[in-house]
């Protein structure tokens, strides 16, 4: 274990442009849980999940009604406010104050990086303390907006101040497609590494899943036929691993090598070295 984290360290040294990906692990020592784990909220209330499926069909058939549901229910993410980011989240942060990793995609939507200290960070799958313009895609603060007030009056749902689109809350429902800014943004990131840290994901959601393919293909060439995107072709990526267990990841070899434990307990014993 010494070893690999001596060794992600020399590699981070070495590296020119290194990113990170995270995924649910890097939270869950925060005390978000999987949803469907068993302690999750929506193994403890199916409603809830039912509720998730549905949203963006009800959302696209009248985001009034689905306006008015969304501000009287219960949240089906659960309560995000009063979680805190942990060791990881600071771990990641430091490594892009020391100008060592240059991005950070993420799966979650706990906002928990941004609130760690990151600054250059892709919410891929939507920020849970934002809305956004399905229009235009600019994204709002919630406080931007009065919504209980909007509710009150009739006037759901809430449009953008820039084109009048109708909004709704940024993160990427079930059925949704990814926001464009951040597919496009997160892909051309994948191409310039020559880093790749992943961390808290099994990598198995698509397309977020296809990011490490992505890097690990430009190493080999195979597979670019869009001229928007050609990388590099032959550029060697390293793709480090810090899962709790191997994932597909590491079983098609796509990443180097995987340090396996915890990312609050591996991250920061790897920023200790790369400063050390
Ligand atoms: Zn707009």
């Amino acid at each position: 274990m010494e070893g690999l984290i001596e060794r992600a360290a020399a590699d981070l040294s070495k590296a020119r442009y290194a990113i990170a990906l995270t995924g649910a692990g890097i939270s869950t020592e925060s005390g978000i849980h999987d949803f469907r784990a068993p302690d999750g909220i929506w193994t403890k209330n199916p409603d809830m999940e039912r509720r998730a499926y549905e949203a963006y069909g009800k959302f696209l058939k009248n985001p009034a009604i689905y306006w008015e549901e969304s501000l009287t229910l219960p949240d089906m993410l659960g309560d995000l406010h009063n979680i805190q980011p942990n060791a990881g989240h600071y771990a990641i942060a430091k490594m892009e104050e020391l100008g060592i990793l240059k991005c950070v995609i993420t799966q979650n939507v706990d906002n928990l990086h941004q609130r760690s200290g990151s600054i250059n960070v892709i919410d891929y799958h939507g920020n849970a303390f934002k809305l956004r313009c399905m229009r235009c895609g600019r994204r709002y603060f919630p406080e931007e907006y009065d919504l209980m007030l909007l509710k009150d009056t009739g006037k759901l749902p809430p449009r953008c101040q820039k084109c009048n689109g109708i909004l709704k809350q940024d993160i990427v429902l079930f059925n949704e497609p990814i926001p464009s800014d951040a597919a496009d943004k997160s892909l051309k990131e994948a191409l310039k590494c020559d880093l790749m840290l992943v961390c808290g994901t099994s990598a198995v959601v698509y397309p977020f899943a296809d990011l490490p393919r992505v890097a690990r293909q430009k190493s080999t060439g195979s597979g670019f036929h869009d001229i928007m995107y050609t990388p590099e072709l032959g550029s060697r990526v390293t793709i480090i691993e810090i899962n709790a267990e191997p994932t597909p990841l590491t079983e098609e070899g796509v990443s180097d090598y995987l340090i396996q434990g915890n990312t609050g307990d591996i991250l920061p014993r790897i920023v200790e070295a790369v400063s050390g």
